[in-house]
C-alpha cells in the first residue's frame, strides 16, 4: 500500500490569494459596474526589457539551425550567464565568487523551497514574521515544522517584525539552525542595514546556523548604504546561501529564471560532527532533480547585463518605484501609517484603529473598489496591516489614491 507524505495534510487549505479572488469576484457579481483597481498583486505588469527579447529571438534562431542547436545544457547553468552575474551583481560590491558557487535555476521559489532537501530534518527553523509563505510551507511539507497550534508551528521560531520594533526583529537568545531572512522584505517592503545584517552573520557564526538569504527584490534598493547581498558582510560565506531572481528585476515572472549562491566555505555537520560542504550537496541535488533552465531563457537573462539591458531594467524599476512614491505620499498625507515603498515595490499600511487586516480589506473593496492583500495572510504579526504593491499602472495608482481620499 502506498502511503502519503502526511506532512502535506498538515497544511491548511487557506489559500490567501484564492480567498481574495473569491471575495473580489463575489463583489463583481453584485456590482458589475464597479471599476476594480488591484493593488494586491505581487506580479509585474510591464513587458520584458527589449534587450532580453532580442537576445531570446536570436537564441530561438540558433535553435533552428543544426550548427547552433543546443540540447540539454549544464544543470547548474551556462558559463556566459554565471560569469555575467558574478561580474555585474557581485564584483562591483566587492564580493568575489567562483563559477561553481552560482547555480542558475527556473526562479527562486523552487530553490527556496527545494534547498531543504540537503539539510537534516531535525534542524530548528527561524523566520521573521510576517514572511513570504514558501519558507514555512516547504518546511511543513518536509516534516521540519512540527505541529500547528494557534496559527504557529511548534518547531519554528517566529520573530515579529512590526511597527513597534521598527521592523527589525529581535535576534533570539536561543539557537536556531536555519534562519530565513528576506530583504528587501516581502511583504513589509522594509530593508536591513549593514549593521543589523552583521549581527545576523555573527549570530550564525556563533551558533553554527545557516542563513537562507532571499534577495529577490535587491534591484529595488535606492539607498546606497543598504546591502544588496549578504556576502557584503564579512564571514557571510561561511554561513549563508543567497537566492536571487530575474522575476521582479527584469519582468521574468513568466519566463522563469533565478539563481542561488552556495559558497564553497559553507558547511553543515553530520551527526558524527564531521563537516560537509553544502556546495557539493546542492550540485548533486540539482544534477539529479533539475535539468537546467532553457538556453533561450538564459540568453534573455544575460542580456539584462548589457548596457541597453541595464538601462531598460532601470527604467522599469523607476516606473514602479514612482508608483510606490505616489502611493506612499498619498497615503501618508491622508494620515495612514505607511512603511516600505522606498527601497521595495511593497507598501505596508497600518490599518485604521479598530480594523483588522481583513476588515480593512473589505472596507477598501466595498467603499473604494481597491484590492489590497490582508497582512495577516503572511503570518500572525501581519495582523493589523495591509500590503499594497507598486507593480500596477500609474493611472490606477493615482486613481486609487483619489478614491481613498474620499473614504
Ligand atoms: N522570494 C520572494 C520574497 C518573493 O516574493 C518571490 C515571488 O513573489 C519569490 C522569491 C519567487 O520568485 P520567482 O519568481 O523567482 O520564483
Amino acid at each position: 500500500m502506498a502511503l502519503v507524505n502526511e506532512c502535506f495534510l498538515k497544511l491548511s487549505n487557506n489559500y490567501l490569494f484564492s480567498d481574495i479572488a473569491k471575495k473580489v469576484s463575489a463583489y463583481k457579481v453584485a456590482h458589475p459596474e464597479a471599476q476594480i483597481i488591484r493593488l494586491g498583486i505581487g506580479d509585474v505588469t510591464k513587458p520584458l526589457p527589449k534587450a532580453a527579447i532580442e537576445a531570446m529571438h536570436k537564441a530561438v534562431d540558433e535553435m533552428a539551425c543544426g550548427e547552433t542547436f543546443r540540447g540539454y545544457g549544464p544543470e547548474h547553468g551556462y558559463d556566459f550567464l554565471i560569469n555575467a552575474i558574478i561580474k555585474n551583481d557581485y564584483e562591483p560590491r566587492g564580493v568575489q565568487l567562483e563559477e561553481c558557487e552560482v547555480f542558475i535555476s527556473d526562479g527562486s521559489k523552487s530553490d527556496v523551497g527545494n534547498i531543504g532537501d540537503i539539510l537534516g530534518l531535525n534542524n530548528s527553523i527561524g523566520v521573521t514574521d510576517p514572511i513570504y509563505p514558501v519558507y514555512i510551507d516547504s518546511n511543513v511539507m518536509s516534516g521540519r515544522a512540527g505541529d500547528a497550534k494557534d496559527g504557529k508551528w511548534s518547531n519554528i521560531t517566529y520573530m515579529p517584525s512590526v511597527m513597534e520594533n521598527g521592523f527589525i526583529p529581535q535576534i533570539p537568545s536561543h539557537k536556531m539552525d536555519i534562519v530565513y531572512l528576506c530583504y528587501p522584505n516581502n511583504p513589509t517592503g522594509t530593508v536591513i542595514s549593514k549593521g543589523e545584517l552583521e549581527k545576523w552573520v555573527q549570530y550564525a557564526l556563533k551558533n553554527d546556523s545557516i542563513i537562507m538569504y532571499d534577495a529577490a527584490y535587491e534591484a529595488y534598493i535606492q539607498n546606497p548604504d543598504i546591502p544588496h547581498s549578504i556576502y557584503e558582510i564579512e564571514g557571510a560565506k561561511q554561513v549563508a546561501i543567497e537566492f536571487r531572481s530575474f522575476s521582479k528585476t527584469a519582468g521574468f515572472t513568466g519566463v522563469r529564471c533565478g539563481y542561488t549562491v552556495v559558497p564553497k566555505e559553507l558547511t553543515a555537520k553530520r551527526s558524527n560532527g564531521e563537516r560537509v560542504a553544502l556546495n557539493a550537496l546542492w550540485n548533486r541535488r540539482q544534477c539529479t532533480k533539475f535539468n537546467g533552465t532553457s538556453y533561450i531563457t538564459q540568453r534573455g537573462a544575460e542580456a539584462i547585463f548589457s548596457a541597453e539591458g541595464k538601462a531598460q531594467v532601470r527604467e522599469t524599476i523607476n516606473y514602479y518605484m514612482t508608483n510606490a512614491k505616489i502611493m506612499r505620499e498619498g497615503l501618508t498625507s491622508m494620515g495612514y501609517q505607511v512603511f516600505g515603498g522606498e527601497n521595495a515595490p511593497y507598501l505596508w499600511v497600518k490599518t485604521p484603529e479598530g480594523l483588522s487586516s481583513w476588515g480593512f480589506f473589505e472596507k477598501l473593496l466595498n467603499e473604494a473598489n481597491v484590492v489590497g492583500t490582508p497582512g495577516v495572510g503572511f503570518g500572525p504579526s501581519g495582523e493589523g496591516y495591509i500590503r499594497l504593491t507598486a507593480f500596477g499602472e500609474r493611472k490606477n495608482c493615482e486613481e486609487a489614491m483619489v478614491r481613498l481620499r474620499k473614504l
